[in-house]
């Protein structure tokens, strides 16, 4: 495990107090590494989880050739360009999970139902609705089928001995319908990660408390706690931690102790004056940096131990957009690569800004934007209201952030921005 001086020094032109957006994701996916453990969880309770192994297909899928319409099966080879095709139809019927059980003849047909084996030697299937039928005769008109058309192939889905799923990928609906079609019961998936989180400050209320001046409601614990939930990880939540020595160190402890990430909120600026800083440094190997990026700035990293265990530090600044933005650019990926995934990027859509935008290159930029279809069909983006990096509201009304690279300059009208669209992270 590499300590903030080693990440540093690898590093090209690392400065802490001017820290480029990239820079950070550089940093922090050399700061973690994957969490070690697996579970082997039936395929239900797998939904969400990070797969801990490659899923090798037993068998192929389909297992046979099958029929992928309900019709009349043939042998395609007798088909003549600009000429229909009468065949002789066989006694009985394939079906979906009876296997029709006679050899066909040449110029026999076979009536057969969708997801019913091919019977051997025909390899096309023409649809009910296509055909003429009299007596036991059916006839296919010119030029409406190909050899091969209306059947599906053995293993045309996966072939047996073939990785169906790689090691890394998080399980969604369609994943674990899959591991089912190849009849496994159960897989192996990356251990649940745990994240301790607490939020720091003495004008801070936590619900309940009675409101006194200069005091505010917390809502970092609320909007940290859905992101993380979202996430599928174990949140431990802390509570608000007030700004004394003595609390701050039983905390970080106490989180240490039991957490593999532990992220906080506020007492990370520049100008502070409390004592979260000093007890993050005192406990731990940590960083104090300066972001260029807005909103946002200031962020602590690093490692708290504690009785051998070692977790990652998140220390977040204390404004509420700011919290979700440095998540949400910065935590999330880190804490998915600790999850074991192996795609922990965000993925950035294109959307014409429908307003200008001013940016001073040398900084990214998080503008919150509520991405619509405008009337020529294509992606648009506007900002929502005061951008102030504590108008929490401007997250609930936004689809996504607009993100304005650190080169970047002014926006005009028209121009194509990048976006991060929320999704299901908030
Ligand atoms: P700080 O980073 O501690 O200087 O805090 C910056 C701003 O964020 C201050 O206005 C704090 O009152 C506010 N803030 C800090 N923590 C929270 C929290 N948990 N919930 C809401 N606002 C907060
Ligand atoms: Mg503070």
């Amino acid at each position: 495990m590499s300590s903030i001086d080693q990440i540093a020094a690898a590093l090209q032109g690392y400065d802490p107090k001017a820290l480029p957006a990239e820079q950070v994701n550089q940093f922090l996916a050399r700061l973690v590494e994957p969490v070690s453990g697996t579970d082997t969880l039936g395929v239900f309770d797998a939904l969400g989880r990070v797969l801990a192994e490659d899923v090798v297909s037993p068998i192929s899928v389909p297992p046979h050739d099958n029929s992928a319409m309900d019709g009349f099966a043939f042998d395609g080879g007798q088909l003549r360009a600009g000429e229909p095709l009468t065949l002789q139809l066989a006694e009985g019927t394939a079906f979906a999970g009876t296997a029709w059980a006679g050899t066909a003849q040449p110029g026999q047909c076979v009536k057969i139902m969708t997801g019913a084996i091919m019977p051997s030697g025909l390899d096309t299937v023409v649809p009910l609705e296509f055909v003429n039928i009299t007596a036991d005769q059916v006839t296919i008109p010119a030029n409406v089928l190909q050899q091969g058309d209306n059947r599906r192939l053995l293993g045309e889905d996966l072939m047996a001995g073939q990785a169906a799923l790689r090691r890394g990928q998080t399980l969604g609906p369609a994943a674990l319908g899959l591991i089912a079609s190849l009849g496994l019961p159960q897989v192996p998936v990356c251990r649940r990660l745990k994240v301790a989180y607490f939020s720091t400050g003495d004008e801070i209320l936590s619900l309940g408390e009675t409101p006194r001046e200069g005091a505010v409601y917390d809502s970092n614990r609320y909007t940290v706690f859905g992101l993380l939930t979202r996430m599928g990880v174990e949140v431990i939540d802390m509570g608000v931690v007030k700004d004394e020595p003595a609390a701050l160190e039983t905390a970080f402890r106490t989180a240490a102790a039991k957490a593999d990430a532990i992220i906080t909120s506020g007492g990370v600026s520049m100008g502070e004056a409390d004592h979260t800083k000093a007890m993050m440094k005192q406990l731990g190997d940590v960083a104090f940096w300066r972001i260029a990026m807005r909103p946002g700035r200031p962020m602590a990293v690093g490692k708290i131990e504690q009785g051998g265990q070692s977790a990652v530090l998140f220390g977040l600044p204390g404004n509420p957009v700011a919290v979700m933005v440095t998540f949400l650019a910065f935590v999330r990926p880190a804490l998915q690569r600790m999850m074991g995934c192996t795609a922990c990027e965000p993925v950035l859509l294109k959307a014409h800004s429908a307003e200008t935008l001013r940016k001073k290159p040398g900084r990214t930029e998080y503008q919150r934007g509520t991405v619509t279809r405008a009337a020529d069909g294509a992606l648009q983006v506007r900002t929502t209201g005061n951008q102030g990096s504590g108008v929490l509201s401007s997250m609930v009304q936004a689809n996504g952030l607009i993100v304005l690279h650190h080169g970047q300059g002014s926006v005009a009208v028209g121009d194509e921005v990048d976006v991060m669209m929320f999704d299901g992270a908030i």
